[in-house]
């Protein structure tokens, strides 16, 4: 449940609401916004007897949070949520950001020869798996903490931030201390011991939706991270599994527009897993944007044929670039902007 302010409320008024949900044995977690402030009820399984709240100062009224998924709904907060990032990089609001990278890392050459090229491409975040959630155990397993060091050494060099994926609860200390942004995998998106981890990084987390998850089942696993009081959370649209098999999966477009009327928080597409396919990454991504996509996340390899892993979805770097002069003009159109690039920013 939510009580909304009036919008002169004092902050005694509203502490007072805090202190009396809290003194009726629920939780309270007050939502500033520009508009008004709100405090939202936590830890109520069913109705809630709101008399008590309606008549304190500074209440204008009790609403009923009727989804499931409460503090990731447009109920709970209207308006959208904004994640910044160090380097300057702010994903949900008019910019498109643009995440890009190979699938895993592979070598100190490789990675700093992505992030360069990438940069120079308009890229502001650098994907790249150090643990990766190989569907076969005899595939490359990803370079492990040697992996983050070189995503570290690659930020350093570039400005560029860094998603990175965690593949199990006891791994998330060790890559929220190099990682901008925590990436939780499609196969891991239900895994609950490893969202209540992830929500008490501290750090932001990119959401992979599962590949037969509902929208439902996505937005309530996005819950697990709100609920341990992070609300730095950015979904991803990956693609579901489908009956078709000329593609990997199906990636749900409609699910963009979906969960933005949903959800307030951001929410990313990924082409590349989406489609399984290099020749459908750059049309697919161009659509995302149409949909309104608040960024993309791309596999991007300097030389695919040699990738280590997901080296037929990977674009050669020329494709990148070329996408981003489409998705620039596509962006325009629908009121966007693509993220300002580093190189246009003062060091
Ligand atoms: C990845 O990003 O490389 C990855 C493994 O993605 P997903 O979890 O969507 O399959
Ligand atoms: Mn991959």
């Amino acid at each position: 449940m939510l009580v909304v302010m009036k919008h002169n409320a004092s902050a005694e008024a509203i502490e007072a609401v805090v202190d009396a949900i809290q003194d009726m044995g629920y939780g309270a977690r007050p939502i500033p916004g520009g508009q008004r402030t709100a405090v939202g009820l936590i830890g109520n399984d069913g109705r809630v007897d709101t008399a008590r709240l309606e008549g304190m100062e500074g209440v204008l009224e009790c609403i009923a949070v009727t989804q499931p998924y409460k503090q990731v709904s447009r109920e709970w907060r209207e308006e959208d949520t904004l994640i910044r990032l160090d380097n300057g990089t702010v994903i949900g609001g008019s910019e498109v950001v643009l995440m890009a990278g190979p699938c895993a890392v592979e070598s100190e050459d490789q990675i700093m020869t992505s992030a360069r090229l990438l940069r120079a491409a308009g890229a502001t975040v650098l994907r790249g798996g150090a643990f990766k959630p190989r569907t076969s155990p005899y595939s490359f397993q990803g370079l492990g903490e040697e992996g983050l060091r070189l995503l570290a050494q690659a930020r350093e060099a570039t400005g560029l931030a860094i998603v990175t994926e965690a593949v199990d609860p006891a791994g998330v200390d060790l890559v929220a201390e190099y990682a901008d942004i925590i990436q939780i995998g499609a196969r891991n998106m239900q895994n609950y011991p490893l969202l209540r981890r992830a929500g008490q990084s501290g750090k932001p987390v990119l959401l992979k939706r599962g590949m037969s998850a509902t929208i439902n089942e996505f937005l309530l696993a996005a819950e697990y991270l709100l609920a341990e009081g992070n609300d730095e959370v950015i979904l991803c649209e990956r693609g579901v599994r489908s009956f078709d098999t000329h593609t990997r999966n199906l990636l749900d477009l409609t699910a963009i527009p979906v969960v933005k009327g949903l959800s307030h928080l951001p929410i990313v597409a990924d082409p590349s897993h989406g489609t399984g396919l290099r020749s459908k990454v750059v049309p697919m991504g161009r659509a995302a944007v149409a949909a309104g996509a608040d960024g993309l996340i791309v596999e991007v390899h300097p030389d695919p044929t040699r990738a280590l892993s997901d080296g037929a979805q990977s674009l050669y770097p020329a494709q990148f670039e070329e996408m981003v002069g489409q998705i620039d003009v596509i962006a325009r159109a629908i009121g966007r902007q693509l993220v300002t690039p580093l190189d246009a920013v003062p060091a």
